[in-house]
């Protein structure tokens, strides 16, 4: 029962954050200010968005995804983050119930879902955001003493070398972003599970490229963004990754 109830919490908790990185998204490309008291209006008519108008998930289905006052149709977009954001949450509380490896999992998992949006929006990844993964990582890992903060610090370094080689080697396809972010990721998960990360993230977007290409919905040269696959592949190292890992014989302790 007590398990149900984080669950439920997180959850909704997360369908919430996932609904505000959706505003920091969409914000952040349309180069508006995110952080001021701007509060959320309907883009067809103006009108100010109530409480009632943002609670995760039933607002969007009691007013099937649309405006209250003009009826104009917002998109199945802002649903599909509710539900991203509530998977999240709820998964990972599942996962790790309450507790600092909770911590750790959320901040890297909506971290990359940030980068994700605007990576998908507008193939795009803002420095400051792979930044402040960054200096959370680090500030997160300062309890695990000089072991765990190395291990950030060795997945941050990792995370960058690996993205650039392939950019160097590659000459293209990923772009720098593509690398801060990993390194911002690494700094979170540690190194072996940033590894991890990355390998899963390369499988789903290459599998997804190969069905793409055969279906013949891209072309060779279409660049396909790389974050929402390193999102998905994140997801699934912070719920599997420590199995994993100790099926190859490693030492499943995380995050240290
Ligand atoms: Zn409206």
């Amino acid at each position: 029962m007590e398990t149900a109830l984080v669950v439920v919490f997180f959850a909704f908790l997360g369908a919430s954050l996932g609904s505000f990185l959706n505003v920091v998204a969409l914000r952040s490309i349309s180069g508006k200010s995110w952080s001021g008291r701007e509060r959320s209006v309907c883009a067809s008519c103006g009108a100010v968005l109530e409480w009632r108008d943002l609670i995760p998930l039933f607002s969007w289905c009691l007013l099937h995804g649309k405006c209250r006052r003009c009826g104009v149709r917002y998109g199945v977009r802002y649903l599909i983050v509710e539900i991203i954001g509530a998977l999240f949450g709820g998964l990972l509380a599942w996962r790790w119930g309450v507790s600092i490896t909770l911590l750790f999992a959320l901040t890297a998992a909506y971290g990359l879902f940030l980068n994700a949006l605007t990576d998908f929006d507008d193939g795009y990844v803002f420095d400051i955001f792979p930044l402040a993964m960054g200096v959370a990582g680090i500030l997160l890992r300062l309890p695990g003493g000089w072991g765990g903060i190395l291990d950030g610090v060795i997945g941050a370094v990792l995370g960058f070398a690996i993205i650039a080689c392939i950019i160097l080697i590659s000459g293209g396809g990923m772009g720098w972003g593509d690398a801060t972010l990993a390194a911002g990721a690494g700094a979170i998960m540690g190194w072996k599970m940033l590894l991890l990360t990355l390998y899963s993230g390369f499988m789903a977007g290459g599998i997804l490229a190969l069905l793409l290409l055969v279906a013949g919905k891209v072309r060779r040269k279409d660049a396909i963004p790389l974050v929402p696959f390193l999102a998905l592949g994140g997801f699934f190292t912070l719920l599997a990754g420590p199995r994993v890992l100790l099926f190859f014989g490693s030492a499943p302790g995380w995050p240290w």
